[in-house]
């Protein structure tokens, strides 16, 4: 997505309250299974409307257009979150999306609605659920920090696993990184007399970076480094 984490604001924070009373009532029926059914509620996606209609264009690997009843409907995949378009992988996110639903008629199960009026919510094809296998095919983020479904994480750490998508890379960006380092640049690292260092060196993978790739600075357990120090970045050369 383009817009800042800020704007993204999902359904699921709002209906929660209505969530936890159902849940509090069944608790008080059967007060010992209080904590589980809670927690099995605060996990079910929460569909305030179900929207029919065919995809006329992907943005990127997480936002697209719905013709609905000959409007379009832009659409926020709700729980993922897909590389920006000018962020490593984010062509081939878009290329995943748009194999799963451009051109086919879909449902919009609908979560909620942005601040922009981007609507919320899980694209299925038929029985597929398009946000899941954006996950599951290692094309996309479980967006923990606005959706807590476990089923998501789990096919999260599947793909991480299994190194498919970008976790073949040993050390992929989140998206949400990179928005914020689009916002706030990272300080180049110098060396001791002053002059910055042109490398950054990936302490955990032994990668190196130069300076114009989206690791350089930013990996957790790094260092700034020479030329001849790991071994080049398969995207930016190093
Ligand atoms: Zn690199």
């Amino acid at each position: 997505m383009t817009m800042p984490d800020a704007n993204y604001v999902s359904a699921n924070g709002r209906t929660t309250n209505l969530l936890n009373l159902s849940c509090a009532f069944a608790g008080a029926v059967l007060a010992g299974f209080l904590l589980t059914a809670t927690l099995a509620c605060a996990e079910q996606p929460r569909f305030t409307d179900e929207l029919q209609g065919k995809v006329v264009s992907v943005a990127d690997g997480d936002t697209v257009t719905v013709l609905v009843n000959k409007e379009q409907v832009r659409v926020r995949l709700d729980g993922i979150d897909a590389p920006e378009s000018n962020q490593s992988f984010g062509a081939r996110a878009k290329q995943a999306l748009s194999g799963l639903v451009f051109g086919k008629t879909v449902t919009i199960k609908k979560t909620g609605t942005d601040r922009f009026g981007r609507t919320l919510g899980v694209i299925m094809v038929g029985d597929l659920d398009a946000n899941a296998k954006m996950i599951e095919d290692g094309w996309a983020w479980h967006y923990k920090q606005y959706n807590q479904e476990n089923r998501l994480a789990q096919l999260e750490d599947a793909a991480r696993q299994a190194k498919r998508g970008f976790w073949a890379d040993p050390a992929p960006l989140a998206p949400w990184e990179f928005r914020a380092r689009q916002r706030t640049p990272g300080p180049v690292p110098e060396t001791s007399d002053g002059s910055p260092l042109a490398y950054w060196l990936n302490v955990s993978s032994g990668v190196r970076h130069n300076s114009t790739c989206e690791h350089f600075g930013q990996t957790k357990r790094g260092r700034s480094c020479g030329p001849d120090e790991g071994r080049p970045c398969g995207k930016c050369g190093g």
